[in-house]
């Protein structure tokens, strides 16, 4: 108790980072890229200063940039040439992602890893196969065990390109069961999972729907993805998919959602990733740009943040920026 006790002795500038419980480094963190099949040419994403979709011929360029701040995972989205009903561009072999990740794998050493999901994929912007009708009723959406089979034969042809690991963000009921028997009976029994096995329906998703052309054509995605309100829910979508075969469990949001990324560290014993989410880097940027914020002492207090909730890697798309200054 105070006078004995005063916590300011060990704040001083030589004891601080000495009793520091938490360190961000460059390796904790990956960075989101994004390639698109239909441009020549890199196309700024205006609500995400600073990044850009690349075409497939500039993926490694993009790529090494990341690897030249001290990243080295990327994670890789990609827009594709043509869209359809069923998101074949997904799972064909020659599609974007595909082709990037062959190029990234050939001229890099950058950890890849791959989003399994349809949205970006289909006309209508869904992450799966549309019930029929389901843009006249809005109760209707997604045929969850159909598209089963289409998650898990577009995580096999990212394994057959070359990737790492890959990281389905679809919020289907049995998604990593499916893709992880997929991947087995491919001969991939040693590529990792990393569910988005806690993802919100947030509205801090805005940017990224810039970024990847994916906001769907019609209704929304509460049918597939959690009600903010939840937080035992996400417990139990973190424990079905570690007993699915999830390898690494992924938290989506970061910021409004550090409650959760803690309670998912507390009951699991599989490796937490933040998805620092591009609504947060967004109003950052908008903050710093209006001199509101610092920019850079925000992002890393950001990060630190969901590091000190639990979370073991972060995706961000301040990573090459906040590498660089670590
Ligand atoms: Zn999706």
């Amino acid at each position: 108790m105070f006078p004995t006790d005063r916590p300011r002795r060990l704040r001083t500038d030589g004891v601080r980072p000495l009793v520091s419980e938490t360190d961000l480094s460059a390796s904790d963190l990956i960075a989101p890229v994004f390639v698109d099949a239909t441009t020549d040419e890199r196309v700024a994403i205006e609500s995400m200063p600073g990044h850009e979709r690349v075409p497939v011929r500039e993926a490694v360029d993009r790529v090494e940039e990341v690897l030249a701040t001290g990243v080295e995972a990327v994670m890789v989205f990609g827009i594709p040439e043509s869209k359809d009903a069923v998101g074949s561009r997904a799972y064909a072999a020659d599609g974007v992602v595909q082709r990037t990740v062959r190029d990234i794998v050939a001229e890099t050493d950058a950890y890849v890893i791959t989003d399994v999901c349809l949205c970006e994929y289909t006309a209508h912007g869904h992450c799966g196969v549309l019930e029929d009708h389901a843009e006249a009723d809005p109760r209707l959406t997604v045929r969850n065990d159909e598209t089963l089979d289409l998650l898990s034969e577009t995580a096999v042809s990212h394994a057959q390109a070359g990737a790492d690991m890959v990281a389905p963000s679809s919020m289907t009921d049995g998604m990593v069961g499916a893709i992880r028997e997929g991947l087995d009976d491919a001969g991939f029994s040693e590529m990792p999972i990393m569910s988005y096995a806690v993802k919100y329906e947030s509205a801090f998703y805005g940017p990224f729907r810039d970024a990847a052309d994916g906001a769907p054509a019609f209704g929304d995605r509460r049918h597939y993805q959690m009600d903010p309100a939840n937080r035992r829910e996400a417990l139990r979508e973190a424990r079905l998919d570690v007993e699915e075969g999830a390898d690494v469990l992924m938290v989506k949001p970061g910021l409004p959602y550090l409650d959760i990324v803690r309670d998912v560290r507390e009951d699991f014993d599989v490796p937490v990733a933040a998805y620092n989410v591009s609504g947060e880097y967004a109003m950052l940027h908008a903050a710093a740009d209006r001199g509101w914020l610092d920019l850079e002492e925000t992002a890393h207090e950001s990060l630190l943040s969901m590091k000190r909730a639990g979370a073991d890697l972060i995706l961000t798309y301040f990573a090459e920026d906040i590498a660089g200054s670590l």
